[in-house]
């Protein structure tokens, strides 16, 4: 495949445009491949790629129900950070956040990384402890993270009104190398890398059932028939039940909606993001200069892909106390995405009861940020049979008692 790079847009403004090869194929399946991943959003093109990539396995297939990057992937609010308390989970966040830096040249795709920086306020004393307490973990585990005061907050963020009412901003957990990517793009990036290395995507073909023989995986059946497969990786968020359903395991998961809005855009104002977990709301302004503003997930397990009313207007209400200046917007758009939890709110990367089946899932409301760091640790366990990123999240937690509780790192809905 053509690189992009400035000669390559020289050249086709010169020729109307016309030269520019489809970004990814769209193959007719084989009857059998080495690795068929199922899920075409970020973490399963990432699985895909490092796959080819650092382990040199080629003969793969992504199969998506959808279109690529058209779940999660394509719906989230994009915050990157890596300031989690426990150690698994800080290293392979901070993983997925240094491969970020450079994902841009890696994929030669612009994804648009922008280390704009991430700050979590504290607006309770509780607050005030648990970030100190993650910014102490964070130095230890080599993660650049600080506790700062009310009055950096407001330089680093004028829009923010510090004294509130009910909930004054009393300090802030600060991650200057965290912030945004554009989402659609990272999932576009891979898939094009992907496609270059001779991998299938397969879009628009749903996987119904996982074929076993003597307790091995040996293919799938699809909407568009039998493929066969050594290896399988499940990666399909919050349909990861259903999907582990018809493998024949269950996972210990719930899968709910979650929600985000969009406001009209403006001129810039913000150049942070930033994460209110008390009021529970957060926000951050794209290029376009829309204000991209998180809600709340729903309180019973669903699959509707829906935005609603209640939530727009508790999270606007919630927003308005720290922000007054977003009272005057008029908001856009909102939408949902099905997500999927755990219990400790730490994600799945595991062997599975099936041999040759692993699975990785659990990334809830906060996954985006892990794509890069997930697909290399699920790409290695996939090829080894082991991953040092992933030993800690795997399935046998659940019934150890080993459970990596992020509840306090994951917040508000991000
Ligand atoms: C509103 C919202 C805001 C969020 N904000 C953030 C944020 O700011 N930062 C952050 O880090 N994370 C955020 N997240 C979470 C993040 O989006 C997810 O954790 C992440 O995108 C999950 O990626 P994935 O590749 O695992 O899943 P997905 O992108 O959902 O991909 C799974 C794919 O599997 C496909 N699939 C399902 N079943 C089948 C089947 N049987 N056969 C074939 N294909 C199938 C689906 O169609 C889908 O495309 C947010 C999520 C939402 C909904």
């Amino acid at each position: 495949m053509r690189r992009y790079s400035a000669f390559a847009i020289a050249r086709e403004a010169m020729r109307h445009h016309l030269g520019w090869e489809r970004a990814w194929k769209s193959p007719t399946p084989k009857a059998q491949y080495d690795v068929i991943i199922v899920g075409a959003g970020g973490h399963g093109l990432a699985t895909a790629y490092y796959l080819g990539k650092n382990h040199g396995i080629r003969n793969v297939a992504v199969i998506e129900k959808g279109w690529l990057g058209g779940g999660n992937t394509g719906r989230n609010t994009t915050i990157i950070r890596s300031n989690y308390l426990q150690d698994p989970s800080a290293a392979i966040y901070e993983k997925a956040r240094s491969l970020y830096e450079t994902l841009s040249q890696d994929l030669n795709y612009n994804v648009m990384f922008s280390p704009r920086g991430v700050m979590m306020l504290a607006q309770t004393e509780h607050e005030i402890r648990g970030y100190q307490r993650t910014a102490h973990a964070n130095a230890l585990q080599g993660v650049a993270t600080e506790f700062i005061s009310p009055r950096r907050v407001k330089e680093l963020c004028p829009i923010i009104n510090i004294d509130g009412p009910r909930y004054p901003v009393l300090g802030a957990l600060w991650q200057p190398r965290g912030g945004t990517a554009r989402h659609d793009a990272v999932a576009w990036g891979y898939a094009r890398a992907c496609s270059d290395m001779g991998m299938d995507i397969i879009q628009q073909t749903e996987v119904t059932g996982v074929k076993r023989e003597g307790g091995r995986v040996v293919g799938v059946e699809t909407t568009k028939g039998y493929i066969g497969c050594s290896k399988l990786g499940i990666v399909v968020a919050g349909h990861s039940g259903v999907m582990a359903e018809r493998a024949g395991f269950r996972l210990p998961i719930e899968s709910v909606a979650l929600q985000a809005l969009v406001s009209e855009p403006i001129k810039p104002i913000m150049d942070v993001v930033v994460m209110a977990n008390t009021v529970h709301g957060y926000m951050s302004q794209s290029d376009k200069g829309e204000m991209v503003i998180g809600g709340g997930a729903d309180n019973y397990n669903n699959y509707t892909q829906r935005g609603s009313f209640q939530h727009v207007e508790e999270t606007v209400r919630a927003l308005i106390e720290t922000f007054p200046i977003i009272s005057r917007l008029k908001m856009l758009r909102w939408w949902g995405g099905i997500v999927d939890m755990t219990g400790d709110r730490s994600p799945i990367i595991s062997k599975t009861p099936v041999d040759g089946v692993f699975v990785n899932c659990g990334w809830g409301t906060g996954g985006f940020k892990a794509i890069p760091g997930s697909g290399w640790a699920m790409a290695e366990l996939m090829a080894k049979g082991h991953s040092p990123l992933a030993d800690a999240f795997s399935l046998g937690r659940f019934r150890e008692g080993r459970f990596i509780d992020e509840s306090v790192a994951a917040g508000v809905a991000h």
